[in-house]
């Protein structure tokens, strides 16, 4: 919020798509939780299966066999995983995902590009995206540089930079980690073929290439970016949806690769509240509710959506990017590409028209470098009313 230049907002509680702060004012929410929150706010389906989960016992430090029918649900949806071991945040997955492409390959470095963020992992703190490009951290400090020595960093959708990359460090490449949408630069999609691409060079070089679907698990579709491009990673990154709003995150991949964790292998990594049976529920039933007839339904909301903004906006320099469940409105004159381009946009602009929105109940991403995050809960008059907010808003800053 400072980075758009109001105060912070607190919440009192929210339902569906509308959240509503502690001085009653209601917004249409765009945020929904940075990505969880693919049903909308308190979903009664998931507050039951809470319920009941909480009733049992809130956690144990034992196996529970929620957690395994929550691993077989993901299983069967996402193409790259049979096997995963659960975490309580995206950080972690990510960070113990790097650790076992480490040690299945005794390489150290990584490749990461401009612009994506995977967590506050120190390795990974170079050139991030989502908060450090909202607040203008290049490298946070705190991380030693010898935590990121082993981090190359190359723009995102340049194939050229990549390839140039790999002949420079291909051998010594542990894993190639990539949001395969990003959506901490704001959205910005893969260029046709360039997954592949990363894709062909990882099996060159030996290199794991692990695909961080946080933010686009179960929601770009049901199996994730890995199932909409058909391109395969060898290990995948997973949060978010997974526990239907409660902490709750996961890593897999082949048996090969995950029977490299401690206790069946020695790569450890290991979590006091990971499997938590009150997220378990909570992610199970979030993924149950989540058939084919939800995607047809996201992929509609979010097109409106994505037409919506385009309408309000007119001829004025915005460019709206979107895929299933995630929009981003650019301030910029050019498509954005990659992190440069989203760093070139009107920041200030985009901050303005922010606080237009929030002033007409409609709470939008505050952040130049987020994604919009429809939902199931999104319905034709909450678009009504956020495109009315929004043509209203333009005209203010304009
Ligand atoms: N990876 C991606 C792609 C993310 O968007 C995020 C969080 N926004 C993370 C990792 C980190 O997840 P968490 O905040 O749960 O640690």
């Amino acid at each position: 919020m400072r980075s758009i230049g109001r105060d912070p907002i607190f919440i009192e509680r929210a339902a569906g798509a509308e959240i509503t702060d502690v001085d009653g004012n209601v917004y249409v929410d765009y945020v929904c939780s940075w990505g969880p929150l693919i049903h909308g706010h308190a979903h009664p389906a998931v507050l039951e299966a809470i319920g009941a989960a909480a009733a049992l016992g809130t956690t144990f430090g034992a196996a529970t066999a929620g957690e395994v029918e929550l691993a077989e649900l993901v299983a069967q949806r996402m193409p790259a995983v049979d096997m995963l071991r659960m975490t309580s945040s995206g950080t972690e997955a990510a960070m113990s995902a790097i650790r076992v492409a480490r040690a299945a390959t005794g390489r150290d470095k990584l490749l990461k590009f401009a612009g994506a963020y995977h967590g506050h992992v120190d390795g990974l703190l170079a050139e991030a995206g989502s908060g450090l490009a909202t607040q203008g951290i290049p490298s946070s400090p705190g991380v030693p540089a010898a935590a990121t020595a082993a981090t190359v960093v190359v723009p995102w959708n340049d194939p050229e930079a990549v390839r140039a990359a790999f002949a420079e460090h291909g051998p010594e490449l542990a894993a190639v980690l990539c949001e395969p949408y990003p959506a901490n630069m704001g959205l910005v999609p893969p260029h046709a073929g360039f997954l592949e691409l990363l894709r062909e060079l990882c099996t060159g070089a030996g290199a794991l290439l692990v695909f961080d679907e946080v933010i686009t698990g179960f929601r770009v579709s049901r199996g994730g970016a890995q199932e909409l491009s058909g391109v395969l990673p060898d290990l995948t990154v997973m949060g978010k949806v997974i526990g239907g709003g409660l902490p709750a995150a996961a890593y897999g991949g082949p048996l090969e690769l995950m029977e490299l964790v401690a206790p069946a292998g020695s790569v450890y990594q290991a979590g006091t509240l990971s499997g938590n049976p009150l997220a378990v529920a909570a992610g199970r039933t979030a993924l149950e509710l989540l058939g084919e007839q939800a995607y047809l339904a996201l992929s509609d909301t979010t097109l409106a959506l994505a037409e919506g903004l385009r309408e309000a906006a007119g001829s004025r320099p915005v460019q709206v990017s979107h895929t299933t469940g995630l929009v981003t409105v650019f301030f910029s004159e050019e498509p954005v590409h990659d992190y440069a381009g989203a760093a070139a946009c009107d920041t200030e602009g985009y901050g303005a028209w922010c606080r237009a929105l929030l002033a007409r109940g409609v709470y939008p991403p505050p952040s130049q470098f987020e994604a919009w995050f429809p939902s199931l809960a999104h319905t034709p008059e909450h678009l009504a009313r956020t495109f009315e907010a929004a043509a209203a808003a333009f005209d203010e800053v304009s």
